[in-house]
């Protein structure tokens, strides 16, 4: 299984390939080590997040997520030009290509495990065992999102304690 994750320290971007036999990660800038978990992993795969051991994942589709929407819209504006020229069969087999163009590449295309705390991505075999990791659920995600925010407030103040802003509503 593959790992990218962000750095603690530095927030540089690295790539471990086989996480599953790491026993540390390295930051490849600055060299800021921490150890991978045994417990990250079970006989199945993965169990918990390989950089910072939070076992609430998710998993979606790994490819770019405005691209499913941008083929139907394309579908869409090429078919109107048809069905403008009065071509209706045309018409229909764009958007019907277009829809099973989406279908395909929706099956075809792997899946990414992200770590809603870190947000640190696993891919490959054991990524998500018996589909241990559901879809995003935006009530984990907006709490995980509002202690990362909290965590830089903090990181900010201990780099410069001269400014008191106040913490952002949450
Ligand atoms: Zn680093
Ligand atoms: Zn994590």
């Amino acid at each position: 299984m593959e790992l990218t994750y962000e750095c603690r320290s530095c927030h540089a971007v690295d790539r471990v390939d086989a996480v599953e036999r790491a026993e540390v990660l390295k930051c490849p800038s600055c060299s800021e080590t921490r150890p991978v978990m045994a417990s990250s992993f079970d006989a199945g795969g993965l169990v918990a997040c390989a950089a910072c051991g939070t076992d609430d994942l998710y998993w979606q589709k790994d490819f770019p997520q405005g691209l499913g929407l941008a083929i139907v819209i394309l579908g869409f504006i090429v078919s109107s030009v048809f069905w403008y020229y009065n071509r209706p069969l045309m018409t229909y087999a764009i958007l019907l290509s277009s829809a099973l163009l989406d279908m395909v590449l929706y099956y075809r295309v792997p899946n990414v495990t992200i770590c809603y705390r870190c947000l640190a991505q696993h891919r490959g075999v054991g990524s998500n065992p018996e589909s241990r990791f559901k879809f995003f659920d935006l009530a984990i995600g907006e709490r995980y999102r509002q202690e990362r925010i909290r965590v830089e407030e903090h990181r900010r103040r201990e780099q410069d304690p001269q400014s008191n802003s106040p913490l952002p509503p949450s």
